[in-house]
């Protein structure tokens, strides 16, 4: 039997799950939200007067061919109780919309993804309170829901962008790079420039990783985008308008800007991430982040994308791709045995 278990419907499991079934294999995608897709089906196109290659194209129709597929199962509003092993393969009891179902299962592919970052960084600033914050999550909205000629409900003089904002941060728990937040903010500042040439647009950086080849720095820079290096002590507030405390090279500062970005990054969802372990065996790193005990070749056991580390579409798609390799390699193998 070759029906493989995947938990979590996002990019990375709708991937594996998709490769699988163009090798002929069966697969059950238990998501635990309403719809297929995670993170990446609430972003935004990201091209100002040309595309900046934000890595959303990547995804193609992969949420309608999965949808559509019969070789997939779709269990929406669902999640997995527990798993045994049996004879040599996974018996899984899910909970579903219907009550709880048991089902078979050759393997099992863990690709929950990561937590959605206003809910680990950035919730003080919620949007209702403080409607000229935009954390990433909002980021991704406003670019998904901008208009031709308008972005922000009122031209802007002045934006800032806090880069780093909860990652690189050992309070936060993440003393990690989070990988992609230079490159949605940065785009998205391209677009804001693109939208409104005359307002200034003020990014504050620690790192900035390579987006680009080339000097990446000086491209946003001909771009009209001041890069400041420094972490920002304090956000307090004007009325609504934000006002950014920093320390630059003439001493503390403090400025008021009309629209201020939080660049939340990547985080793992430690509570799921330990109730996910505790059924599959694998392990929580100390950083949050689900890993291998043993090979997975060994075990059945598979993980997929942001479940492992923070990583881009690119990156999760070549990440879901290796995993479906290997399960299609192991039915291969089976198969001639
Ligand atoms: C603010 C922000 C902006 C970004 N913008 C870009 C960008 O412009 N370009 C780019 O290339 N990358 C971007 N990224 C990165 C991108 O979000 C990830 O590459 C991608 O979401 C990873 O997909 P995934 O499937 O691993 O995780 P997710 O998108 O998190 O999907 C995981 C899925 O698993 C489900 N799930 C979780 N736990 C369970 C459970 N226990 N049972 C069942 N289901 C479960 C979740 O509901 C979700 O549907 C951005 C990231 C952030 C934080
Ligand atoms: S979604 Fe991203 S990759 Fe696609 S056109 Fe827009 S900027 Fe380019
Ligand atoms: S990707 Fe950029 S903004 Fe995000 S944590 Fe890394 S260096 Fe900071």
């Amino acid at each position: 039997m070759n029906n493989v278990l995947i938990i979590g419907g996002g990019l990375a499991g709708c991937t594996v799950a998709q490769e699988l079934s163009a090798a002929g294999l069966d697969s059950c995608i238990v998501e635990k939200s309403a719809f297929l897709g995670g993170k990446v089906r609430g972003y935004g196109c990201k091209a100002d007067a040309k595309c900046n290659n934000c890595g959303l194209c990547a995804v193609g129709d992969l949420w309608q061919s999965v949808e559509s597929n019969q070789k997939i199962k779709k269990l929406c509003n669902a999640h997995v109780i527990d798993i045994f092993k049996e004879n040599g393969e996974y018996k899984a009891l899910i909970q579903t919309d219907n009550g709880i179902i048991e089902e078979n299962f050759s393997e099992l592919v863990v690709a929950t993804g990561f937590e959605s970052p206003d809910k680990t960084t950035g919730s003080e600033y919620d949007s209702s309170a403080y409607p000229r914050v935009y954390t990433g999550n909002a980021l991704e909205k406003l670019m998904m829901n901008r208009k031709e000629n308008s972005l922000f409900p009122e031209a802007p003089k002045s934006v800032a962008f806090i880069m780093c904002y909860g990652s690189r941060n050992v309070k936060e728990r993440a003393s990690y790079c989070s990988q992609v937040c230079c490159a949605y903010s940065t785009r998205a500042a391209k677009v804001i420039k693109h939208y409104y040439p005359e307002a200034e647009v003020v990014m504050f950086y620690m790192d900035l990783q390579a987006v680009n080849p080339g000097n990446y720095a000086r491209e946003l820079e001909e771009a009209g985008i001041k890069l400041e290096r420094c972490r920002p002590v304090d956000i307090s507030f004007d009325g609504d308008k934000p006002v950014v405390a920093f320390e630059d090279e003439e001493g503390k500062t403090k400025r008021s800007f009309d629209y201020l970005f939080l660049n939340t990054g990547i985080h793992p969802d430690v509570m799921n991430n330990t109730a996910i372990a505790d059924i599959t065996g694998l392990r929580v790193r100390s950083d949050g982040f689900l890993t291998y005990v043993e090979q997975p070749e060994n075990t059945g056991v598979y993980l997929a994308g942001c479940a492992v580390a923070p990583m881009n579409t690119y990156d999760t798609i070549a990440s879901a791709r290796n995993t479906a390799a290997m399960l299609i390699n192991n039915a291969t193998e089976g198969s001639v045995k």
